[in-house]
């Protein structure tokens, strides 16, 4: 069996910012990374558009704003931005507050889907010069700490310290890496909404500020928006029993006025706290995203707002000409009636929420504005950390957006700096 001074599992931002900031700190450190896809590095791949401004992406509970920033100055050092211009924000945010709505003032960068590529090639790069192993294509399956050994699907690997980073798409991973080291953990918070499309006549604010982060009363907001050459997505998830449900996403390429499609996308979503008797955000969302799919003959759905208004489930036909006046850039999504699969309270505050958007930017629920459902955010696992390093059980650290210490890149390579200085102590 290898033994590293280091593993790190997940090649994400929460994965990246560990790596370098250990490789500062301790430059011989024996260190390997792993990562179950066959290229680097999670969530960076999809329209990267970082956020470098409090309290986005930073979970307060981690966070209080003093420690959030000393590490945001650290990922600017470090990544570099180049934030983009924003212009006539005082406008928006004047009519926002007057219906108890606000607009914040985010430093942001894009480089999207295209750009994020080639930022990962080149830290993949700067890791392999620096001596890191990066073992690509190979999935950790469980953990001994006793041993201070895991077993991925290849081997078994020795370590004297190890961050678990799996994003959120290791939700499930995590918890039972959890139940093996027996640390305690609750997932109470979700966030549950729609993503919407329309075009960018419609949502002209765009222009003027790339990720237009709103925040309406009942905990709902707008959140990553794409433009220019912008896509929805859906992406796959299975629930232990192996059943399939979808959650959509949005990304865009970078600028390129050539290939701009003329759309924009982003989320409305709501937060849902769970208190006593205490449900599993996990099973609620997978109960949520079953109820879609079943609706959806195993698709997501997406209603045009002219449908919705009149209380009728949008129809094949919908999507295909005259008033309805542009192609759904998801293809497979199921024409429905939203509002059948949607909890009521949920449905209730954003299309409140989208109202006030209307009237804060006039043009948002024009009929022809799609719907699509359902877009679901799992970051609330909350394992009980023992120190301020997310260390869980003796060496073993978790971070980024599947552990609950970030939502989103510039979150989770903070947090991944964070637990690297627990870490070392161990080398
Ligand atoms: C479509 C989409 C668009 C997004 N757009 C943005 C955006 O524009 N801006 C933003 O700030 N955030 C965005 N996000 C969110 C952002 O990607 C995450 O916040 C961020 O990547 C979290 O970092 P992480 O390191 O925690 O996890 P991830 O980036 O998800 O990385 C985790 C890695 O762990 C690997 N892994 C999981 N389980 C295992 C295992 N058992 N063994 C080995 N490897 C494993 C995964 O393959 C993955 O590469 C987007 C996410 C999606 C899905």
């Amino acid at each position: 069996m290898t033994t590293y001074d280091v593993i790190i599992v997940g090649t994400g931002p929460a994965g990246m910012g560990a790596a370098f900031s250990i490789i500062e700190k301790k430059p011989n450190a024996k260190i390997l990374m792993i990562d179950q896809t066959p290229y680097s590095t999670g969530g960076m791949r999809n329209d990267c558009k970082m956020n470098f401004t409090y309290p986005i992406g930073f979970p307060t509970e981690y966070w209080p704003e003093d420690l959030a920033n000393h590490y945001l100055d650290m990922v600017t050092e470090f990544l570099k931005p180049n934030i983009l211009p924003k212009s006539n924000i005082a406008t928006y945010q004047a009519r926002a507050e007057r219906l108890g709505c606000s607009l914040l003032e985010i430093k942001q960068t894009h480089l999207g889907t295209d750009g994020g590529l080639e930022l990962i090639k080149e830290l993949q790069k700067r890791l392999q010069e620096n001596g890191v192993e990066l073992a690509l294509g190979e999935t950790m399956e469980s953990i001994d700490n006793e041993k201070k050994c895991i077993k991925t699907d290849k081997r078994e690997l020795g370590y004297k310290t190890i961050l678990i980073a799996p994003g959120r798409h290791g939700f499930r991973f995590l918890q039972d890496v959890m139940k093996m080291l027996d640390v305690p953990f609750v997932d109470n918070i979700l966030d549950v909404g729609i993503r919407v499309e329309t075009r960018i006549e419609h949502y002209p604010i765009v222009k003027d500020y790339y990720d237009p982060k709103f925040y309406f009363p009942k905990q709902v907001r707008t959140f990553c928006t794409n433009s220019g050459n912008a896509h929805v997505v859906k992406e796959k998830y299975l629930t232990e029993k192996g059943d399939v449900w979808y959650s959509v996403n949005g990304h865009a390429f970078k600028a390129d006025e050539s290939k701009n499609n003329g759309l924009v996308n982003f989320a409305i979503l709501k937060t849902i706290r769970f208190t006593e008797p205490l449900a599993s955000g996990q099973e609620f969302a997978e109960h949520l995203g079953l109820m879609a799919s079943l609706m959806g003959g195993g698709k997501p759905l997406m209603q045009r707002v002219g449908d919705f208004r009149l209380g009728r489930r949008s129809k094949d036909f919908d999507f295909n000409g005259d008033l309805y006046d542009f192609k759904p850039s998801l293809t497979g999504a199921a024409p429905s009636d939203i509002s059948l699969a949607m909890p009521s309270k949920v449905l209730r505050f954003i299309w409140s929420g989208m109202k006030n958007l209307d009237t804060i930017v006039p043009g948002i629920l024009h009929p022809s504005t799609i719907m699509y459902y359902p877009e679901i955010k799992l970051y609330a696992n909350k394992p009980q950390y023992k120190d301020d390093h997310f260390q869980v059980a003796k060496s073993v650290f978790f971070a980024g957006d599947g552990a609950g210490t970030s939502r989103g890149i510039t979150g989770a390579w903070a947090s991944g700096i964070r637990a690297s200085e627990g870490m070392v102590e161990y080398i």
